[in-house]
């Protein structure tokens, strides 16, 4: 259902009352997806209460708190942190609160060194340089340069320069006659994103004996902006450290593949762990970079491979020679995942489930101590609402994941060992990663989702500008797609972002569980990610100086969980799904070669499943306005909706991928997201064997969803032609 449909027919007294007296935006919208009229007076209440907690000195405070010291995953201050939120947890009032442990391969550098040593010498520093204004950029236990995952080695070898180091860089490199085998490359951080991952993996198999990736100025440097201390921008020497793990195959511990890495528990041989890179890896400052592109040598790069240092790339090969020293301990090690609970009052067997990781690169200031003191904020206010006597109606769960940054580790641990249950009980996953790097709102969701997200947007106030936080979302989102010379207005059809790649703590939910998700953050313009600049002194100069936007993020990440706990009906809208997948359908047909696959009885199970979608959202909408709907009719309708988005797995998974078991949403190596994953990469390979089977099981799984949502909507027919719930 979206918001206007909503407002237009069903509860027109309300509407009414809207038209008298008009309701400030910030408080609650008059019908509410999935409340009856009585229960969306008592929700709005509730919310308001709720919404008056979180407050920007508290965010603040917390956020102190998590970026005084660097954190990465596997330290003793990332474990002090876990132990700090489980006492905080159990101090604010929430339940069932532990710590669980999972034994991890885990990456730590013990001494990592780069020289170029001909034609000229020079030693990279891997250091970042500290500032006056910023004391904590003077802290010792900064890190230098290093990244996740690298195998250890010793080589001298000539530089290539590669680009992004994507695999069409390397094609041109062979057309130039230039090898890249043996030899170390140089490449850059990108804009589109590439996963750093995805450029170690296309270095090792073009056989390269290492892969150095720097942070070029135009990509997050002066070219965009001021720089840090007095901008936003990433300064001469920050350095993007971050992990290599090929979790796009396999996420979570190299080692435990399919399985949580709960003591005791199985591991594989190194060896034969598919998401360990085979290649040494370093990350560099353009600082670093510099000498290295100065006197590279060899033919002139391309136009588009120029840089915004002042100077023509070249693209090496023999010239220069470079000698690389890595020695890493990638060693078992706890990780710690914090988790606490709500329990429900009257469902305690259905789950809201919300999460946030802990671990940063250095201080986290923005990724993800952001979102962390917004889930601090967001915890202390439901404690307070519980101490009221104000308890949800289904459990909500919140957990500080561990080691996102090393391969979403914690989260796919726990997710692994909570499958089973988390299939029977789960509602939803909500995630909040960074929540707030500048002020533009971005929201992600599976379709079914989407209305929810747009609803409850209406409901907020965007802190700048006071316009309703919806008007302010789009408004960004229309910005964004100009920049990307996207055309088109932005429409309640397109403005929530459907296309869910990977790169954070949904994928096991998403993926692997098959829950729906919700993601949430605020943007800006933010050049110092993964590196030591991140820190507290950013978000109070540039990302968030009035924390503003983290407490909003607490609010809104807290309505949307209470929406989906308190609803008589869960708010998932399956017609909008269903236009969706058609979308992800229609895309698909743009591809070559696409005589070789008959996609018409797809595209009629599509149909048949958005027309589904729609009569139930039609009956749904008519039983809520009756306001008769019985318990036991309303708990066979909810948890047919949860069944429904579990009917998305294929427990075959991906070809070459099985962990990967959602078919509408996968992800491509590099991150980016990969609608209707096996069959595009079939279709995509010219594999119409494997393109034909995977259309036919899509088709399948949407005839056994649209059969599921028929017998519901017939349910809920029958119980309003009887007049009453039943
Ligand atoms: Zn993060």
């Amino acid at each position: 259902m979206s918001h206007l449909r909503s407002l237009s027919a069903i509860i027109l007294p309300a509407f009414c009352t809207l038209l008298i007296a008009p309701t400030p935006p910030s408080s609650a919208p008059q019908s509410m997806l999935g409340f009856t009229a009585a229960a969306s007076r008592q929700e709005a209440k509730v919310e308001q209460k709720f919404r008056a907690i979180p407050s920007p000195a508290e965010e603040r405070r917390q956020h102190r708190i998590f970026t005084a010291e660097p954190h990465i995953a596997g330290s003793p201050r990332n474990n002090e942190l876990a132990r700090y939120i489980a006492a905080q947890w159990k101090k604010q009032g929430l339940e069932d609160v532990r710590i669980r442990r999972y034994d991890v391969y885990s990456t730590e550098p013990r001494s990592t060194s780069l020289e170029l040593v001909s034609p000229v010498h020079y030693v990279a520093g891997l250091r970042e340089q500290p500032y006056a204004a910023d004391p904590d950029t003077s802290n010792k236990a900064v890190s230098s340069a290093w990244l996740g995952m690298s195998i250890s080695g010793e080589v001298t070898a000539p530089l290539v320069y590669a680009h992004s180091g994507n695999p069409e860089d390397y094609d041109y490199l062979r057309k130039q006659g230039i090898s890249v085998r043996g030899k170390i490359v140089l490449v850059r951080y990108s804009n589109p994103y590439s996963y750093r991952g995805f450029k170690a993996l296309t270095a090792e198999r073009e056989g390269a004996a290492a892969v150095l990736i720097y942070s070029d100025p135009a990509e997050d440097g002066y070219k965009k902006g001021k720089v840090f201390p007095d901008g936003p921008w990433g300064p001469e020497s920050h350095i993007q450290r971050g992990a290599i793990t090929y979790d796009f195959i396999v996420p979570g511990d190299p080692l435990t593949p399919g399985w949580a890495s709960i003591p005791g528990a199985k591991h594989i041989a190194v060896k034969d762990a598919r998401s360990l890179p085979k290649i040494m890896a370093l990350p560099l400052s353009w600082h670093d970079a510099k000498p290295l592109l100065e006197h590279i040598g060899g033919p002139t790069a391309p136009k588009d491979w120029q840089g915004g240092l002042p100077f023509a790339y070249h693209l090496g090969g023999k010239d220069a020679q470079v000698h690389l020293k890595i020695d890493m301990d990638n060693s078992i090690k706890p990780y710690y995942v914090v988790e606490a609970r709500i329990r429900g009052a009257q469902l305690p067997d259905q789950w809201v489930v919300m999460g946030n990781h802990r671990d940063a690169w250095v201080f986290g200031g923005v990724d993800p101590s952001s979102g962390t003191a917004s889930m601090m904020e967001l915890t202390r206010a439901l404690g307070q609402m519980l101490r009221q006597g104000i308890r949800p109606k289904r459990t909500l769960v919140i957990c500080s994941w561990d080691g996102e940054e090393v391969g979403l580790t914690g989260s796919t641990e726990w997710g692994e060992q909570f499958q089973d249950e988390l299939r029977k009980k789960a509602v939803a996953y909500i995630n909040v990663d960074s929540s707030t790097s500048g002020p533009n709102f971005e929201g992600s969701a599976v379709a079914s989702l989407a209305p929810l997200l747009r609803e409850v947007s209406h409901t907020f106030q965007d802190p700048a500008t006071g316009q309703p936080l919806y008007e302010a979302w789009k408004a960004s989102v229309e910005r964004a797609r100009k920049e990307l010379k996207e055309n088109g207005p932005v429409t309640d059809a397109n403005l929530v972002d459907t296309r869910i790649g990977s790169g954070s703590d949904h994928t096991v939910f998403l993926n692997h569980v098959g829950m729906p998700v919700i993601g949430l953050d605020f943007d800006g313009p933010y050049g110092v990610y993964h590196s030591m600049y991140d820190d507290f002194y950013w978000i109070n100069h540039f990302g968030d100086p009035g924390y503003r936007y983290h407490t909003l993020m607490s609010q809104l990440w807290g309505v949307i969980a209470l929406r989906l706990a308190n609803a008589d009906l869960l708010p998932f809208d399956f017609g909008e799904y269903g236009d969706n997948i058609g979308q992800f359908v229609d895309e698909l047909a743009k591809g070559k070669n696409m005589s070789q696959l008959d996609l018409a009885p797809l595209r009629s199970a599509v149909g048949n499943f958005s027309a589904a979608g729609r009569k139930l959202d039609l009956a749904e909408r008519q039983a809520l306005a009756a306001g008769n709907l019985s318990p036991a009719l309303e708990q066979q309708v909810n948890e047919s909706a949860m069944q429904l988005e579990r009917n998305w797995l294929n427990p075959q998974g991906i070809p070459g991928r099985p962990w990967f078991k959602h078919m509408l949403y996968g992800a491509r190596y590099t991150y980016a997201h990969l609608e209707l994953p096996a069959l595009t990469e079939a279709v995509e390979k010219g594999d119409w064997t494997t393109a034909r089977a995977q259309a036919e099981l899509l088709r399948q799984a949407l005839e056994k969803n649209t059969r599921l949502l028929q017998e519901v909507t017939k349910e809920l027919q029958d119980s309003q032609s009887q007049g009453r719930g039943n």
